[in-house]
C-alpha cells in the first residue's frame, strides 16, 4: 500500500465567517508505494497543491478517508497516526524549497532532516555526505553558508535534506520553478535517476509539459478540484486536454507535423528527439 483517497474533500476557511473554499472535491486515487513517476497538472488555483499535501498529511481531509502506507488518516485530528513515521515515508519538496535553508553550513542544513527523523549526528552526517555524492553537489561547498551559492545549488541543497532521510516516495511542487532551463534540466534529471536506479515512486506537479511528457508516465489532471483525468500520458493528449488548459508537449507537435506532411502514423510513445530521431530512422530503412 503507497497512497490512497477515499473520497478526499479539502475546503479552506473563507475570509468571512461561515464562508469556505472546497479546494478538492471528492478525490479517490491510489499511487503505488515504489516505481511510479507521476504528475499532477492543471491551472493555477486547480487544487494541485491542496491534493498533494494530503499526502504525507500537512493537510487533513475535510471529508473522505486516507491511507498512506497502511496508516489511516481521518478528518479527526485526535483519531490520526503519528505523523512522523508518514512524513519519513512521503517527502515532500515544497515550492521554492531554498526559502527553508537556515543553518550556518550547507553540511548542517542537509543533515537536519535526517537529524529530526532520529538518526544521530554520525549517522546524519554519512546520509548527508551520501547525498551530496548522489546527486553532484560539490564538496568544496559543505562549509560554506547555503545563503552565499547560486539559486540552482541553493535549491539543490535544499532538495538533498530531504533526500538525504531516504523517503519511499518524493513529492515535488513545482521543483524547476523560477530556474533557468540548465537548472530546471539538471533537477529533473537528478529526480529521474533517483526513480531509475532506486524505483522510488515520484509525484511531481508541474506547467511544464515538456518536462512532464519526458519524464512521467501516468498524469492526473486537476481541473476545479476534481480529478478529471488519471492515465498514460499518451492518451492525455488524445483526449480534449485543451479544455483543462494544457498545452500539447513540444514532442507530440513535432510528430503531428512530420506526420500529416509525410503522411506518416509515428506514435506519441515518442518521448524525446532521441526516440523520434530512432522512429524515422527505421521508417526510412523499411521503405
Ligand atoms: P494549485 O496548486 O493548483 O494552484 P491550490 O491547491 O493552491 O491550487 O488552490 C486550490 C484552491 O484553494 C484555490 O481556490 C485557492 O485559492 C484555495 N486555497 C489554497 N490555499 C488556501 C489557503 N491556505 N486558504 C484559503 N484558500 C486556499
Ligand atoms: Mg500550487
Amino acid at each position: 500500500m503507497g497512497i490512497k483517497f477515499e473520497g478526499v474533500n479539502h475546503s479552506y476557511d473563507g475570509i468571512k465567517k461561515n464562508d469556505y473554499v472546497t479546494a478538492i472535491k471528492d478525490i479517490n486515487l491510489n499511487i503505488e508505494p515504489t516505481n511510479e513517476f507521476v504528475a499532477i497538472v492543471g491551472q493555477t488555483g486547480s487544487g494541485k497543491s491542496t491534493l498533494v499535501q494530503h499526502m504525507n498529511a500537512l493537510l487533513l481531509p475535510t471529508s473522505g478517508t486516507m491511507n498512506i502506507f497502511d496508516n489511516i488518516i481521518t478528518p479527526k485530528k485526535n483519531k490520526n497516526p503519528k505523523l512522523k513515521p508518514i512524513r519519513k515515508k512521503v517527502g515532500f519538496v515544497f515550492q521554492f524549497p531554498e526559502y527553508q535553508l537556515f543553518e550556518e553550513t550547507v553540511l548542517k542544513d542537509i543533515k537536519f532532516a535526517p537529524k529530526i527523523f532520529g538518526y544521530n549526528d554520525q549517522e546524519a552526517e554519512k546520509l548527508a555526505l551520501e547525498t551530496v555524492k548522489l546527486i553532484g553537489i560539490d564538496e568544496s561547498i559543505l562549509t560554506k553558508s547555503p545563503f552565499n551559492l547560486s539559486g540552482g545549488q541553493m535549491r539543490k541543497v535544499a532538495i538533498a535534506g530531504i533526500l538525504a532521510y531516504n523517503p519511499d516516495i518524493l513529492v515535488l511542487d513545482e521543483p524547476t520553478r523560477g530556474l533557468d532551463p540548465f537548472g530546471a534540466k539538471e533537477i529533473m534529471n537528478t529526480f529521474y535517476n533517483i526513480h531509475k536506479e532506486q524505483n522510488k515512486t515520484m509525484i511531481l506537479i508541474s506547467h511544464d509539459m515538456d518536462i512532464v511528457y519526458k519524464y512521467a508516465t501516468r498524469v492526473i489532471v486537476m481541473n476545479n478540484g476534481m480529478k478529471v483525468f488519471d492515465g498514460k500520458k499518451e492518451d492525455l493528449f488524445k483526449t480534449n486536454y485543451h479544455e483543462y488548459h494544457l498545452e500539447k508537449p513540444q514532442i507530440l507537435k513535432t510528430i503531428d507535423y512530420i506526420n500529416s506532411k509525410l503522411n506518416y502514423n509515428i506514435g506519441y510513445n515518442n518521448y524525446s528527439e532521441e526516440d523520434l530521431f530512432d522512429s524515422l530512422k527505421a521508417v526510412s530503412t523499411n521503405e
